[in-house]
């Protein structure tokens, strides 16, 4: 049945949850990849030997949450002495440096702060594209729509409509965590369901805003919960269309409420990235990572069905807060996908070439293009 299943795949065909669940937990590693990749080639001709990265910033807005999620370690109750929260001059300096080092993005990226309604993030956006249109705002998710909107008093539909005209390009699908009931329940009892998260993310599809999905992994969930996180999100994108690319990452075990419960291995994340790309035959892009999995995990993604290994990151506090420690810098990226097997190139928002890495002689040579924990992107080259 396996052989079966996986050539069906591999040519595009729609295979079902059980079978995408029997894939996972026995087909041959191996066979697995190929088919994958048989899928990523047929599915992106002009990628076939190609594999792309973005230049982003996060933007950490603040740590203050009322969420409160198990697994965070980035978060501080509201009225906690170590809250924070940075004023607009300081995201718009931040935005700033990322002009100067050549990104195109910047994701927000917060807690659900208790006086953040939709005011502030319209506020937040429209600066960010008065002062640097060129910037793409790929930002936030359902849970932070739900949350500015209870803040603010407004439907749902009125906040997606507001940020969009504020800015807002396209959603990042933060916030998705698991999907299923039970381990959504166990790691984020506070966030809103997984069914009204992707209400939310089906809502701003069709009120015209695209979007990524994310899934965290290894927080003990079981494999048919990992599996079933992915059939949630292909229902929707039977609908919609609306997610441009999947995105796992992995559970950072440090300073949070789950201590170290953790379960993913290599190989579980390169099955699943494998999977991933098979089930969800409607998502474009998967994206392997080299953040949370390390780098020669995230080369080998490129072997399983992943076709981007995002981003530079020129600031990352969240899932470092829980321990993520891999750090990396364009050239090194470039090395990595090139020595994968795959000619680099950098992709906007969009996914569109902006620069093709052929010889590398013609590398970018600014090292200041590198991904850093602190704040201050620029002062901290060494
Ligand atoms: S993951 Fe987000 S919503 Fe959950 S506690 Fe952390 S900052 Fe708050």
């Amino acid at each position: 049945m396996t052989a079966d299943v996986l050539e069906r795949a591999a040519a595009g065909g729609r295979i079902t949850e059980e079978e995408a669940l029997e894939l996972y937990r026995n087909a041959p590693l191996h066979a697995l990849g190929k088919a994958a990749d048989t899928a990523r080639r047929a599915k992106l001709p002009y990628l076939a030997d190609t594999a792309t990265y973005i230049i982003e910033r996060n933007i950490n807005y603040t740590n203050v949450c009322v969420t409160a999620c198990k697994f965070c370690a980035f978060y501080v109750p509201p009225k906690s002495p170590d809250g924070w929260s940075r004023d607009l001059e300081e995201i718009l300096r931040r935005c700033g440096e990322t002009v100067e080092l050549g990104g195109t993005q910047v994701m927000f990226q917060g807690g659900h702060h208790p006086e953040y309604g939709v005011e502030y993030y319209e506020r937040a956006f429209s600066a960010i594209k008065e002062n640097y249109p060129e910037l793409v705002i790929h930002s936030l998710g359902a849970s932070e729509i739900q949350h500015m909107a209870k803040v603010s008093g407004v439907p749902i539909e009125d906040a997606i409509v507001r940020i969009k005209t504020a800015g807002l390009d396209s959603l990042a699908g933060a916030g998705a965590e698991l999907l299923p009931a039970r381990p959504r329940t166990v790691i984020a009892p506070l966030k809103e369901s997984g069914e009204r998260w992707l209400e939310i993310m089906e809502k701003a599809h069709t009120l015209g805003l695209e979007s990524t999905s994310t899934m965290l992994m290894g927080t003990g969930e079981t494999n048919a919960e990992r599996i079933r996180h992915l059939a949630m999100i292909r229902d929707v994108q039977d609908r919609t269309g609306g997610f441009r690319a999947f995105i796992p990452y992995t559970y950072q075990p440090l300073n949070n409420h789950l201590k170290g419960r953790t379960q993913t291995t290599t190989l579980e994340y390169l099955r699943l990235i494998a999977v991933a790309r098979l089930f969800l035959h409607n998502v474009n892009h998967i994206q392997g990572s080299w953040l949370t999995t390390g780098k020669e995990a995230g080369q080998l993604s490129l072997h399983y069905g992943a076709d981007d290994l995002g981003s530079v990151m020129l600031e990352e506090n969240v899932v470092s807060s829980a321990g993520a420690r891999h750090r990396s810098n364009r050239n090194e990226l470039i090395h990595l996908i090139r020595t994968a097997g795959r000619v680099p190139a950098q992709r906007s928002t969009t996914y569109e070439l902006l620069a093709v890495h052929e010889d590398p002689a013609d590398d970018p040579v600014d090292e200041r293009v590198r991904s850093h924990i602190a704040s201050t992107a620029l002062t901290l080259v060494d």
